[in-house]
């Protein structure tokens, strides 16, 4: 069941069934970096007005915390500091991790580096740790980070991890082949930290689906995931099913992505693209609601981002059921 929300502000408030007390709602948005959309990124339909911080602010805020998401993985974070004073007003804790080099740091108004963040709802999750990551390609750092945390639930002691990345972006063959170094990169990471947990990763892949990165995640042994915008329609039955092939399995959860997760117009025209995405462990989590994206209507001719959209990217709000690990046929809690 997907929520189908007519509402511009696409608040998720639906009630999800099942165990309510094993219920993890994530929020995954790129937030576009104020200094970059600002100064850097040619958004020529938005009115400058639109991106200034004094507009935008208030619109992240009211996105994440309309949608009341235990977690929210962000990318493009250059205001730190503000989102941890009021998310942290509303129980939130957060991890931050900047990018080595970032661009924002070479124009002059700038708040500082960008990086990639993750918020937990504080009564409801505990931390048990995290780590940070450069990703290199060809054993060569890059300019791309991630974070990857572990996370107990309070009310059950279950744990799983989260992890969150924004990869290189631009097209061309080369920049898809870096994506895809920089995802075997962060496979490597993300296992070794999270071993057999449950494991959310999601962030900005700035690859389309048919890039060699969304295989290369998709069809990698060691972590088992799905994607959960592909698979929310499906019956519990058909994901589950054990694929003989791999390419195949790949290719069918490829064809049932949405249209689009950001939308907007440069110089050089209209860019329209699904490059973020939630991967999820799908014997562990069943996935329950994916918020839908509003409509080319709703959106407006000039695209994102706009007065009403204070980013290129749509957030992915995901409702997620943390599933009991079963060892040796016998349900088997605060495992790791
Ligand atoms: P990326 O190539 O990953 O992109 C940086 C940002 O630019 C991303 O947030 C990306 O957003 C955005 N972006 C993507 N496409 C465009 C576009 N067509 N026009 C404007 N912005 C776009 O950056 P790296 O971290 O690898 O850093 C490289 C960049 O940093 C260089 O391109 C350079 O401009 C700048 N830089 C400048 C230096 C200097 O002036 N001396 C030194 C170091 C870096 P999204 O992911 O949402 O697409
Ligand atoms: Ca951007």
């Amino acid at each position: 069941r997907c929520l189908q929300l007519n509402s511009l502000s696409r608040v998720c408030s639906a009630p999800v069934e099942g165990d309510a007390s094993q219920n993890i709602r994530l929020l995954q948005w790129n937030i576009l970096s104020q200094t970059l959309g600002q100064h850097n990124d040619g958004f020529v339909r938005c009115p400058e007005e639109a991106l200034t911080w004094e507009h935008r602010k208030y619109l992240i805020v009211q996105e994440i915390l309309q949608n009341q998401p235990d977690v929210i993985c962000l990318q493009e974070v250059d205001h730190f500091k503000f989102l941890q004073t009021v998310l942290g007003s509303q129980n939130y804790a957060g991890i931050f991790f900047p990018k080595p080099d970032s661009p924002c740091l070479y124009i002059e108004q700038n708040n500082g580096p960008d990086g990639c963040a993750i918020f937990y709802k504080r009564d409801k999750l505990e931390l048990q740790g995290y780590d940070t990551r450069i990703l290199e390609v060809w054993r060569v750092q890059s300019n791309q980070v991630a974070i990857a945390a572990r996370l107990r639930m309070r009310s059950s002691g279950r744990e799983f991890c989260v992890a969150t990345t924004h990869l290189k972006a631009r097209h061309g063959a080369l920049l898809a082949k870096l994506r895809n170094e920089q995802g075997r990169d962060l496979i490597r990471f993300v296992k070794q930290f999270a071993g057999e947990t449950p494991l959310l990763l999601c962030g900005d892949f700035n690859a389309e689906p048919v890039e060699p990165i969304y295989a290369t995640i998709l069809g990698c042994d060691l972590l088992r995931l799905g994607s959960a915008y592909a698979d929310v329609k499906l019956d519990r039955e058909e994901i589950l099913q054990p694929s003989e092939d791999v390419a195949e399995f790949v290719s069918d959860s490829m064809k049932r992505e949405p249209p689009y997760t950001t939308w907007k117009i440069r110089e050089e025209g209209e860019e329209c693209h699904t490059i973020d995405y939630v991967f999820y462990t799908p014997d562990r989590l069943k996935i329950k609601n994916c918020l839908d994206f509003p409509a080319g209507e709703q959106i407006g001719k000039n695209r994102t981002p706009s007065y009403q959209y204070p980013s290129d990217h749509f957030s992915l709000v995901c409702d997620f059921e943390l599933l009991p690990s079963m060892e040796n046929g016998k349900e088997s809690d605060g495992e790791n």
